[in-house]
């Protein structure tokens, strides 16, 4: 059981979210469903918004990392909280404009990003680019003339660290699709490139280092690196960094073997890379820049579970048992992607002990369509709720309709009571833009 507030086990047994019973909430929307704790979302966008208040002045902003979990509902909690947002496609863009939010707190990302996807950017007036090749600072720069404006880009750069959970590396040059890198002089080159523009305004740098890390020290490598870029390019070239983007990537529990950290932990988190950017800046005669962070996973991830109905159970003799649920890697293929590790409950009958080691299998027409491998359970059956936690990031944002299967819909729970967030899919929608040519039709 993770260590949020956000999980109960009630006096029926069952498991809770936000004070919802999980066994009520499949009985009224059905399964596979989502379900997040608003409250959760909401004080891990405060607690970072405040601790950057608090140590930075609002010399900064947070933006809640879209591509963790986009729909129109999270962009509004966002936007109540007074964050920002970054996105990573034109749907992402479409969807935040579209719930509302202002164009003006949006940064784009993306190693790729397309011409109408740019210009869409720029006809919203969208607050920032993070220009991640030369052909997106020329493609940038000719929307905006066409337009008669100048746009404000950041550049993403690779500062030569790596990170992963407990390790990190330094690397001299970095094989990555993603940033102009430090070490080989191709960021200096960029901002070079990015400053002979009539149209763009570099404002700074950005750097987003890895996913589900949990050493400190990883960041704050990044950091002196980025503000040490910064000083050799104010020191050869006169540019001054006004903003640095130093991305999300810090990471949660998902199972044991994971650091529990309270909601108020990740607050060090922020306050170690705030002292590193102060110190560097300092040592560097460096004006402190506006500093941004893009936290996604922390924010949604431990704040949502997926709910399942346990179906068929195949136990091999001497091998494995296989429980299968009526999901699988088309609402959560994380681990069919990275062999993602989670913890799954019985939510029907959380007091129970665990008695069994089980994997839990999906639905799809392939052998790789597990959730989680080599987990304990109590002795499950068909009928059985079963709960997969921290489900909240890269979940839903991830699903697919693999085999023609139906994306489960997501609830919000505020105060026990849960609404959707995302409808149901229907057969009609997975029929929607299907087209039978007229030499194929049924005479
Ligand atoms: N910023 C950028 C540029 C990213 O690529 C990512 C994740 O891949 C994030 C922020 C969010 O990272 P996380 O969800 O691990 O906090």
């Amino acid at each position: 059981m993770n260590a949020r507030e956000t999980l109960k086990i009630n006096k029926k047994g069952h498991l809770e979210i936000g004070g919802a019973d999980c066994v009520e909430l499949t009985e009224k929307f059905g399964t596979p469903l989502y379900a997040f704790d608003e409250a959760y979302i909401r004080k891990m966008m405060r607690i970072y918004r405040d601790t950057l208040y608090n140590e930075y002045g609002e010399k900064g902003l947070v933006l809640y990392a879209s591509k963790a979990f986009s729909c129109k509902a999270i962009y509004r909690i966002a936007d109540e909280e007074k964050i920002g947002v970054d996105v990573v496609s034109g749907g992402e863009l479409y969807t935040a404009l579209r719930a509302g939010f202002p164009a003006e707190k949006i940064y784009m990302h993306g190693n790729n990003k397309l011409d109408y996807e740019i210009g869409e950017a720029l006809d919203c007036k969208i607050g920032c680019i993070v220009a991640d090749a030369y052909s997106e600072i020329d493609k940038i720069d000719a929307e905006a003339k066409k337009r008669g404006m100048k746009q404000k880009i950041l550049l993403r750069i690779n500062p030569g660290v790596e990170a992963h959970t407990h390790a990190f590396v330094q690397t001299a040059t970095t094989d990555s699709k993603f940033g102009f890198s430090i070490q080989d002089g191709t960021a200096e080159k960029a901002s070079i490139y990015a400053l002979s523009k009539e149209n763009v305004i570099l404002e700074g740098y950005h750097c987003h280092i890895g996913s589900q890390i949990f050493e400190k020290q990883s960041f704050v490598i990044a950091v002196e690196k980025c503000m040490r870029f910064a000083a050799d390019m104010k020191e050869k070239h006169g540019f001054v960094m006004q903003t640095l983007n130093l991305g999300g990537g810090y990471g949660i529990w998902y199972t044991d073997e994971d650091r529990k950290i309270s909601p108020e932990g990740y607050a060090e988190y922020l306050q170690a890379l705030i002292s590193a950017v102060k110190e560097k800046a300092k040592e560097n005669g460096l004006k402190l820049p506006y500093l941004l962070i893009e936290p996604g996973r922390s924010i949604v991830g431990e704040a949502g579970i997926t709910l399942y109905t346990v179906g068929a159970i195949k136990e091999i003799p001497g091998i494995k048992t296989y429980v299968a649920v009526d999901g699988g890697m088309f609402d959560n293929p994380r681990y069919a992607l990275y062999q993602s590790k989670y913890t799954p409950i019985l939510a029907n009958r959380a007091n129970e002990e665990c008695t069994e080691m089980v994997s839990i299998a999906g639905k799809c027409c392939e052998s790789g369509d597990l959730i989680a491998v080599n987990v304990s359970l109590p002795k499950a059956k068909s009928g059985d709720i079963l709960a997969v936690l921290s489900t909240g990031a890269y979940n839903y944002s991830m699903a697919m309709n693999y085999n023609r299967n139906l994306i489960p819909p997501c609830v919000l729970v505020k105060d026990g009571q849960a609404e959707y967030i995302v409808l149901p899919q229907t057969y009609q929608d997975l029929t929607r833009n299907d087209v039978i040519p007229t030499r194929l039709q049924k005479k």
